[in-house]
């Protein structure tokens, strides 16, 4: 991998910066692109340039874990690699606080070693970080992208470092740069106006408190989704051998969010006892609490010319069913594909599109449904949704094709 630094980006550039695909955003989803398409590119012969606002390992602090679906580490795996210190999820319970009705997903019924893995973002970000740079994947990193113009063979991209402006040529540009949660890291770029018209929106008045807790009693494997009439909170196993430890996405009103950030580790950790119950007995550990805003914003049309949107920056999703990133590694998956074989052309775009509108489809709806219905405190919505919870347990085909459309999605 070749990587420009804010140090060098000033000098003046090669003659033929110009690539055949530029993606904007090294996050998991930009560098997963990067990696596949830099894998094939032995067949495919396409030069590859990726450009992020952050310097390289400044994701790896980010305190967010991530439960990545047998699906996607598979897609992952077999070609870039996967963190050693993933968690596997064996069995995922489903419940309502102070409410009848459960379910539970087991990894035996699917037949799989794992429903999903339990990832830190930044861990996930060093390893395919460390996967391109063994790859000729041409990083700017430090820089910013802004204002591209389009012409029929292709973009011209403005880059900005610290050190300079430069202007670049793509033949197709990818949006990777990500969407609402870069608004909890203020640091980590300027919005760039590569995004079309977003049209699919919803405010769900909430915000994620995230962090590491330790629990008294914990149950190896198992991840928790507990809806209460606040919002939903999941603890999904992550400390590896350290079985006590759990991440915590806790969903509330921002105001409640806000202050409970601010709270003692002691009174946090009362006030999660209450709102999760003892199921792992006592709350005995918090660290590394940070907050994200939630709500859903998605492109109705991926493809505006040249550019194509995908990851965070096609969708941002409430996170309750785990899907933002599993649902951006397919899109990454099915662009290399249609890039590799079609080149770097329009058509190749909207094969792209045409692909992946199912399984955005079907994800968006399904967690938008689920972030509506389990988070209104409405006393007979409450009994309808135990009343749904039981029904998965007794009508298990409908409980396998929900597991499976969690796992690995629409794949065509
Ligand atoms: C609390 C929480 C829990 C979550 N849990 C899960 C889960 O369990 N499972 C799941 O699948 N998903 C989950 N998600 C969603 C997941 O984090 C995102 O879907 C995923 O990070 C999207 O990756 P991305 O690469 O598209 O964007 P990002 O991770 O946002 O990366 C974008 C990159 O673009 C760069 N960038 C931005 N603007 C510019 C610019 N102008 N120029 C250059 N670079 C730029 C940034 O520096 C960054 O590196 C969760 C999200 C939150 C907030």
């Amino acid at each position: 991998m070749q990587i420009e630094t804010a140090e060098t980006i000033g000098h003046a550039p090669p003659a033929d910066y110009h690539f055949d695909i530029a993606i904007v955003g090294a996050g998991p989803v930009g560098l997963a692109l990067a990696g596949w398409l830099a894998k094939r590119s032995a067949t495919s012969r396409l030069s590859v340039a990726l450009i992020d606002a952050r310097e390289p390992g400044a994701a790896s602090a980010d305190p967010r874990a991530i439960a990545v679906s047998h699906g996607s580490r598979a897609m992952l795996e077999s070609s870039l690699g996967f963190p050693a210190d993933a968690t596997p999820i064996k069995r995922i319970h489903v419940s309502q606080r102070g409410q009848f009705g459960r379910t539970l997903i087991d990894h035996d019924e699917h037949g799989l070693p794992a429903l999903g893995y339990v990832v830190r973002y930044g861990s996930l970000v060093t390893t395919l970080a460390q996967a391109v740079s063994k790859t000729g994947v041409h990083w700017f990193t430090e820089t910013t992208a802004s204002t591209p113009l389009h012409d029929h063979e292709g973009v011209t991209l403005s880059i900005h470092s610290a050190t300079g402006d430069r202007t670049i040529r793509a033949r197709i540009l990818v949006n990777a740069e990500g969407g609402l949660y870069k608004d909890a890291d203020a640091s980590s770029a300027a919005s760039s106006d590569l995004s079309a018209e977003v049209k699919n929106t919803r405010d769900y008045g909430q915000t994620a408190i995230v962090g590491t807790v330790s629990v008294s009693s914990p149950q190896p494997g198992v991840a928790w989704e507990r809806f209460t009439p606040e919002g939903p909170i999941a603890l999904l196993p992550s400390g590896g051998a350290r079985q006590a430890d759990y991440a915590l996405v806790w969903c509330s009103a921002p105001e409640e969010a806000a202050r409970r950030s601010q709270l003692p580790d002691a009174e946090f950790l009362t006030e999660l006892g209450s709102a999760f119950g003892e199921r792992m007995g006592r709350f005995t550990r918090i660290t590394g609490r940070a907050t994200f805003p939630l709500g859903l914003n998605a492109l109705n049309a991926l493809v505006d010319r040249r550019t194509v949107a995908i990851g965070n920056a096609a969708q941002t999703l409430h996170p309750v069913a785990g899907q933002g990133l599993n649902l951006g590694l397919r899109d990454a998956h099915a662009l290399c594909d249609a890039l590799s074989t079609n080149g770097p052309t329009t058509v190749a775009l909207s094969l792209f599109a045409q692909r992946r509108a199912l399984d955005r489809r079907m994800t968006i709806g399904a967690t938008d449904t689920l972030a509506r219905l389990f988070t209104v405190d409405f006393a007979p919505l409450a009994a309808m949704r135990g009343l749904a919870l039981s029904a998965l347990e007794l009508v298990p085909p409908v409980k396998t094709v929900l597991a499976r459309q969690m796992m690995f999605g629409q794949r065509r």
